[in-house]
Formats: structure tokens, C-alpha cells, sequence
């Protein structure tokens, strides 16, 4: 089947397939206006494609595909050393952009080709290798320096059709979500998805909570920050009653919110886990059991396991934390030349080490702890998630964000430290608070009071920031 099947079949003429913001275009106009970027681009390995939200982006990528040149997506607002390191560490040959965009010209002197919404070609092209490459996506730069990603049509392909039989996804659907097109929650699974698998896609531009309640979807993608907000607007909250099914991925759901929007949606949320490298791997069904603070269940062909320092299995008694290591068909062709980070995420027998901490269940269930470097304390002999403490700061009234860290310990090693976003509640209230909740050892021994957490374009924490400080 070819990657983007849905575009190269259909023959449905609906002006309405695919739109984002006030543009949209039919299945058959989507197939012509890319046919005519794949014609510009023949012959090219790699391109970057500029991943405003825009049509002109979508066009853009789908030419790529077709023309079995590999995607390069560069953030739309990067700074000039974000997208100059993205454009030199790809070797994209040529730069993608929305004809007319003010940006022509920034691109250390890469040829611009002009995504044009009025150019059409009616040639056909034919199905690039399968095992070609896709995309080349960069990590999101939550731990470090962004890392170019290889990701092969087959990749994508499994991914996408996993996805669609957890979630029951179809030609009927029609996919709502707000993400930015240069990860994989927006680009692949928000972009691609619906292109393979025939649903319609409406892009409703930026994720407010009015514009999801508008968009009368049947399915629904956001991040954390995007459902903490729309379970803080009752109304636009139950307007999304008539959904199928709400998504969320990207980084943890806190259990608050995952509570109260399915008090007021009357829906239930189905947490995916995933990464750059391995595309999504472990979700909750559409049809089966709802466990709120769970991932759900290894996608079809995926194995996980989760280990101890020494890549030993640890029990899957739903307790034992350990790393999270998976293989499966949809996984990375490594790290654009980065030889050594390849060795070093990959054990001898070919798991991939995702440097996150989880624990299973008997029945499979997956638990996602946080990351190994951030959100692991280990604290006076305990091994402390942050997103536990996370959880229960935030159901006090007056706690508008929290993160936690370990932060240094002459004694403990670690320390709970908490930066907590709130509407004036004094430190000693809120160790009081997490105390009454949790066991001693993982009340916050420092809380600092601010006034924002650095968060990343998907709105994740970036919490090596905060250690940092
Ligand atoms: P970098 O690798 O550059 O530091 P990043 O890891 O944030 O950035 P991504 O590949 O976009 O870049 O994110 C993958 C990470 O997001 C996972 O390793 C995990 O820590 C987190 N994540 C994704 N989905 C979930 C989820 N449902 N619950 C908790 N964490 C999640
Ligand atoms: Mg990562």
C-alpha cells in the first residue's frame, strides 16, 4: 500500500478533506497541487520543508513523499542558529516554503522552491522504495541539543496503521487538533495519519479551547496543556461531547485533569506514549478499558520490556520501576551521524533504551514514570517519580502549574524540589499539603514560587532548565 493512500486513491471531490485555518482543498486537489512539488523536486534526497501551519505546508510534505525525497520539517519560528543547525546537520539540498513567505532568502543560501496553491500537474508518479527514508524529524531539545531522527516510510506505515486499529480510526472520522506540523503528534500522526487513512482533517490553527468546541470532530489530539485548558472551560469542554474519542500525548496527562475532563466531556481520554525515535508505541484501546495515570497496551509487532541498570528484565508486577526498552517495526533508522548515540541508545540485542522510567503490569498495562535523568529522584535511598508529586500538588485550588525535580543533597543525594506556578500560596502550605497525600519521603523539601515554567513548543516542561537554575 502506498504511504499516503488515501491522497493517491480517492477520487473524492468534497471541497473539505483536509483544512486548516480558512484554506481547505478535496482529496483530488490535494493529489494535483502535490503532484506538482513532486515534479519541482525530482532527483533531490532531502528538503527542508518551512512547517508553518499552513496548507502550503501540507502540500509541501505530501510532494515530498511522492517524490520519495525525504522531509526535513524546520520549526516555523526557530531562531536563525535553530534552523541553520537543522538545515547543515540534514544536508537538505533545497528549502520547501509557502509561495510568498516572508522568510525566502533565510536559508543559508539553499535553493527556495515556492509551494504555489494555485499550480496543478496531473502527472503520476510511482511509489517510492518503502524502505526509503520519509522524514528526518528533530527531538524536541527537551535534554539537549536537537538530534535529526531517520524515519523510513515503513516506519510511518506501521505506526499509522497500529494507531488506527487501537483507535478504531476511520474514513468516517474527522481528526481535530491544533499541533505545530514539525513533530510527530502534528506531523505524523495530525497530518499523515488522516492521509493514509481517509479521515478528514481540520486544523483549527491555534489550540484554543473555543476553536476544538467549534470544530464539531469526532476525534481529537492534543497535548497536556491544550486538555488542562479545556477542562478549565466547562463549556468548551462539553461541547466536545459529541467526540468519539480525545488523545492525549506528548508528555504526561495529570491525572486532575484527565478526571475532570471526562467529568464534564462525558468521554473518556485515551493516553498514548511515544518518541521521535520510535514513533508511538504503547496506547490505550478506543474499545477496551479506561485506567487513568496508564499508557495502555504495546501497539501490534511491539515489544517492550523494562529492565534494570544492567538491561536485565525487572517483573512486570506494575510496581518495579525500571527502563523502558522497545523494538518493533516502528522504530528509527538511527540518528542522522550520530554513530555513537546510536550505540549508546541501543543494547547489544537491538532494544532501544527510550531513557524513560515505567513500570507494567501483570496484564500489560504501561506506566510511564518520566524520564531517567529528570524525573527519577532517587532521595535518601528512594526512587521518587516526579509526576506522583506533580499530581498532587496540582490538586490543591490555588496550584496553577507544577514541576519537580532533584535538586542536590549533602545527606538525601536528591532532594524533592518543587517549582510551582500558583495563585499566592505560601511555600509551607504546600509541603503541608503533599505530606497529607503522600508518604513523607516525597514531600517537597524546597518549593520555589514562579511566575511561569519554560516549557517547549508542545508546551513540555523543560526541566533541565529548571535543575539548572
Ligand atoms: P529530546 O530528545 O530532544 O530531549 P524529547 O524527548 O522531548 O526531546 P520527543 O521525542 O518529542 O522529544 O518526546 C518524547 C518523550 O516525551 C518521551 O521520551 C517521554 O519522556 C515523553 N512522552 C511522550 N508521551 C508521553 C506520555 N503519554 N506520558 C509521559 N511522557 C510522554
Ligand atoms: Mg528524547
Amino acid at each position: 500500500m502506498r504511504l499516503l493512500h488515501w491522497v493517491s486513491e480517492s477520487a473524492d471531490e468534497r471541497p473539505d478533506a483536509v483544512r486548516i485555518n480558512d484554506q481547505s482543498v478535496s482529496w483530488v486537489e490535494l493529489r494535483r497541487l502535490a503532484t506538482a512539488v513532486a515534479d519541482d523536486l525530482r532527483g533531490l534526497d532531502r528538503v527542508a520543508v518551512e512547517a508553518s501551519t499552513d496548507l502550503a505546508t501540507v502540500v509541501g510534505v505530501v510532494g515530498a513523499l511522492q517524490a520519495g525525497t525525504a522531509v526535513v520539517p524546520v520549526p516555523p519560528d526557530s531562531g536563525p542558529m535553530e534552523r541553520d543547525h537543522i538545515l547543515r546537520d540534514s544536508s537538505a539540498e533545497a528549502v520547501l516554503v509557502p509561495a510568498g513567505s516572508q522568510r525566502q532568502g533565510d536559508y543559508l543560501g539553499r535553493p527556495i522552491v515556492p509551494v504555489d496553491l494555485t499550480q496543478r500537474s496531473d502527472s503520476t508518479l510511482p511509489e517510492p522504495d518503502p524502505t526509503g527514508t520519509a522524514l528526518i524529524l528533530y527531538t524536541s531539545g527537551t535534554t539537549g541539543a536537537p538530534k535529526g531522527v531517520v524515519l523510513s516510510r515503513r516506519a510511518v506505515a506501521a505506526c499509522l496503521d497500529g494507531l488506527a486499529a487501537a483507535w478504531g480510526w476511520t474514513p468516517d472520522d474527522l481528526l481535530v487538533h491544533g499541533l505545530p506540523l514539525f513533530h510527530v503528534h502534528g506531523l505524523v500522526l495530525g497530518v499523515l495519519g488522516p492521509l493514509r487513512l481517509g479521515s478528514r482533517l481540520h486544523h483549527v490553527g491555534r489550540p484554543t479551547p473555543e476553536r476544538y468546541a467549534r470544530a464539531n470532530g469526532s476525534l481529537y489530539f492534543g497535548v497536556p496543556t491544550v486538555w488542562s485548558r479545556i477542562a478549565a472551560a466547562p463549556d468548551a469542554a462539553r461541547a466536545l461531547r459529541s467526540a468519539r474519542l480525545l488523545v492525549s500525548g506528548s508528555a504526561a496527562l495529570p491525572a486532575t485533569v484527565c478526571a475532570d475532563l471526562a467529568a464534564l466531556t462525558g468521554r473518556r481520554i485515551v493516553e498514548r506514549y511515544g518518541m521521535t525515535e520510535t514513533l508511538i508505541t504503547v496506547s490505550a484501546r478506543a474499545d477496551g478499558p479506561h485506567r487513568p495515570g496508564t499508557v495502555g497496551l504495546p501497539l501490534p509487532g511491539v515489544r517492550t520490556r523494562v529492565v534494570d541498570e544492567r538491561d536485565a528484565p525487572l517483573p512486570a508486577d506494575g510496581d518495579t520501576m525500571g527502563e523502558l526498552q522497545v523494538c518493533g517495526p516502528t522504530l528509527f533508522d538511527g540518528y542522522l551521524h550520530r554513530p555513537e548515540a546510536d550505540a549508546a541508545s541501543h543494547t547489544s540485542d537491538g532494544w532501544f533504551r527510550t531513557g524513560d522510567v515505567a513500570t507494567v503490569g501483570p496484564d500489560g498495562w504501561h506506566r510511564i514514570v518520566g524520564r531517567a535523568a529528570t524525573d527519577l529522584i532517587k532521595s535518601g535511598g528512594y526512587r521518587i517519580g516526579a509526576g506522583e508529586v506533580e499530581d498532587a500538588l496540582l490538586t490543591h485550588p490555588g496550584v496553577r502549574e507544577a514541576a519537580v525535580v532533584g535538586t542536590p543533597h549533602p545527606d538525601l543525594g536528591q532532594q524533592v524540589t518543587a517549582y510551582v506556578v500558583s495563585d499566592g500560596v505560601p511555600e509551607s502550605e504546600l509541603v503541608d499539603f503533599v505530606a497529607r497525600q503522600l508518604s513523607a519521603h516525597k514531600r517537597p523539601r524546597q518549593v520555589r514560587l514562579v511566575d511561569a515554567l519554560p516549557r517547549n513548543a508542545l508546551g513540555k516542561v523543560q526541566k533541565s532548565r529548571l535543575a539548572a537554575d
